[in-house]
């Protein structure tokens, strides 16, 4: 077994090589040419002239194998479903919902948005999708109808896929509803909407011409064979948005080859999951863990996925442990947050279940911090694997990755640097490295990897602006987190040197939701900031001021106002973007120049020092703060 080390420095000093390697664990229709084009830095196009599918790898190469093997097991604890499908009933699926989407006119290059819960259909959509070389948008059924909006006019979509509704908690969350408001929005609608009626929604109400009954397309394409479309590598498979600074969110552009390569090697490396064995990942499919491990790894590997409809906590907290006892889960892949939330309940439920099957839990998608790891390895008896990583680079940055040597952990610590990631920590201005124990940004020398964004969709000068802009003198990346290194090698990720705020694991821009805030005619003005906060990691806290002080005048006017401004954010955003409180003041604190002091405004929340406040315009904004934290 090579070492980690090796491992490491041979996918960076001998790349080709390396990766010519692990693109042996894909199936090629036509070989490429060239391992890596960097010829116009920084993008970079791996895999040149190499002809592949996502679909194909994913689903058809494994007929011969596996053709009755579990691909996808869907259990849902809020329809009290439970569904099975072999690599041939999914093959079979895929192929339907590929006849319908083609039918529909929908070829290589088109988008199609797809905003579902979590049921098998989602998956087929999907995998359709890249079948026919189109390009799948997912948006997380939790964004309101203005920002599905926004996506639908970034991407312009030829058709939607929905359903009438989701489940959470016991209750039906409308997704139709959402999805004709949005498309009212839009200045680009899709031509056509194909719903999956599951019959939750019984008042949905259907659009003629426009609105598809999938059940009666899927009678129509019963047989239907789709051939898969063979992509140049560097071709899309999806687009993923995800918050930043400013206002619009990006659309995260991939490709096919370098992900499919990446993602397979992954499972290997990574995640120790054989072809044949199971994977849980509890994550959504609206979020790039759930298009990585819920979707393409898995089943490129071979390997069965569970797709969980639920609640962690529903029927009762040990409902996770008995799918892996039931499933015989080899690897299973979750949320600090969730655990976080488990941790909250009776510990009892935690040893229920035989996990003997269990060999690893991975948390990812924000800080797991030491209490919460050491908990989850003591409760469950399984090594649990901190990995780092973001939408844009579509598979871990920083993890252990026993499959190539099972190196010791650190609480607190995702370990080290992915094969194939070139990490450095650097200065904040000067870009230099910084030592041992010191803080830097976390910076990766491109060219980036396979499988990481390729672009911003539909702008190429924005990608380069946003991520690769930090120094004059030097082409990095910069993932926008804070890291040391300690003595050992092990990274320590302290969280974003810019403006998101990370809530359970969901990664939101505080100007998206002050924008959302200020769509409420009575606000004049407002500033958003994470503050933290012990299950969710951060929660969104508005400072907002009122252009009529009638408005927050008694203490009831105000707890009205701050009602509205919660549902306006609901409306506009999704409830997940929900401002904890939100606070009304006169002023806020800014710089002579006009900026917000969100840093200080952050720390009084948080109860520390505001830091250094030379360059405010008006202290008085910062007693207002004080003041109105102190109300509560
Ligand atoms: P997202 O693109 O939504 O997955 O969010 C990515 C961001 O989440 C990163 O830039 C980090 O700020 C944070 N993050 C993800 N995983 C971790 C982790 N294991 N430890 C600390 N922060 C993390």
């Amino acid at each position: 077994m090579a070492t980690y080390k090796e491992f490491h420095r041979r996918s960076i000093a001998d790349r080709d090589a390396f990766w010519r390697e692990q693109a042996k664990l894909v199936d090629w229709q036509t070989p490429f040419r060239e391992v890596l084009d960097y010829g116009k830095p920084p993008f970079a196009r791996w895999f040149v002239g190499g002809r592949t599918n996502l679909c194909h790898n994913a689903v058809d190469r494994h007929l011969a194998t596996r053709g009755e093997q579990a691909a996808l097991v869907y259990l849902s604890t809020e329809t009290n479903e439970e569904r099975r499908y072999t690599y041939r009933e999914l093959h079979a699926e895929v192929n339907r919902f590929a006849g319908i989407l083609a039918g529909l006119g929908v070829g290589r290059g088109d988008r199609v948005l797809v905003y579902m819960p979590m049921i098998p259909e989602a998956a087929f959509a999907m995998l359709a999708c890249v079948r026919i070389g189109a390009v799948h948008s997912v948006v997380f059924g939790g964004f309101a109808a203005a920002s599905l909006a926004t996506r639908i006019d970034d991407a312009r979509p030829k058709v939607m896929v929905t359903a009438d509704a989701g489940m959470r908690g016991g209750k039906a969350v409308p997704y139709k509803h959402l999805v004709d408001e949005s498309i009212r929005l839009a200045q680009h609608p899709p031509k056509a909407v194909v719903i999956v009626d599951r019959g939750l929604d019984t008042g949905m109400p259907r659009t003629a011409g426009r609105d598809l009954d999938y059940a009666a397309l899927r009678k129509q394409h019963m047989d239907a064979q789709v051939p898969c479309a063979w992509l140049e590598s560097s071709e899309p498979s999806y687009i993923l948005y995800t918050s930043g600074t400013t206002g619009k969110p990006k659309g995260v552009q991939r490709d096919t080859g370098g992900y499919a390569v990446a993602l397979a090697s992954t499972m290997r490396d990574i995640f120790c999951v054989q072809p044949g064995e199971t994977m849980f990942t509890t994550s959504d499919i609206g979020w790039v863990v759930g298009h990585s491990y819920i979707i393409y790894a898995p089943l490129i590997n071979g390997s069965t996925t569970i797709m969980y409809e639920g609640l962690p906590i529903r029927p009762d907290p040990a409902i996770w442990w008995k799918i892996v006892e039931q499933h015989k889960v080899r690897t299973m892949f979750s949320s600090p947050t969730a655990i976080r939330v488990l941790k909250k309940q009776d510990p009892a439920y935690m040893k229920r279940h035989d996990l003997a099957s269990l060999q690893y839990l991975f948390l990812a998608g924000e800080p797991l911090d030491e209490p919460t790891a050491r908990w989850a390895a003591d409760s469950l008896g399984v090594e649990i694997v901190d990995n780092y990583w973001q939408t844009e680079t579509g598979w871990p940055i920083l993890s252990a990755q026993p499959g190539v040597e099972k190196t010791a952990r650190k609480f607190g610590s995702p370990s080290f640097p992915v094969y194939g990631y070139d990490v450095r920590l650097l200065h904040e201005s000067t870009g230099a490295e910084v030592g041992a124990n010191e803080k830097g940004v976390l910076m990766i020398m491109p060219p980036l990897p396979p499988g990481c964004m390729t672009t911003v969709w539909g702008d190429d000068e924005r990608f380069v602006r946003t991520y690769f802009s930090t120094f004059r003198d030097k082409l990095a990346y910069s993932t926008f987190d804070w890291a040391t290194r300690d003595d050992d090698g092990y990274y320590f990720v302290l969280g974003r040197t810019d403006d998101v705020i990370n809530v359970a694991g969901h990664r939101l821009g505080t100007r998206e939701i002050e924008e959302a805030v200020q769509a409420h005619s009575g606000i004049a003005e407002v500033a958003v900031v994470g503050v933290a906060d012990q299950l969710k990691g951060q929660v969104p806290v508005a400072f907002a001021v009122v252009k009529d002080a009638a408005r927050t005048a008694t203490a009831e006017a105000a707890a009205a106002l701050r009602k509205e401004v919660m549902d306006t954010v609901d409306r506009q955003l999704g409830a997940i973007a929900r401002p904890g409180q939100v606070h009304f003041v006169t002023l806020l604190p800014k710089t002579r120049s006009g900026k917000l002091l969100r840093r200080s405004i952050q720390a009084l929340a948080e109860g520390r020092d505001p830091g250094d406040l030379t360059t405010i315009e008006d202290p008085g904004a910062l007693e207002q703060i004080r003041a109105a934290l102190a109300a509560k």
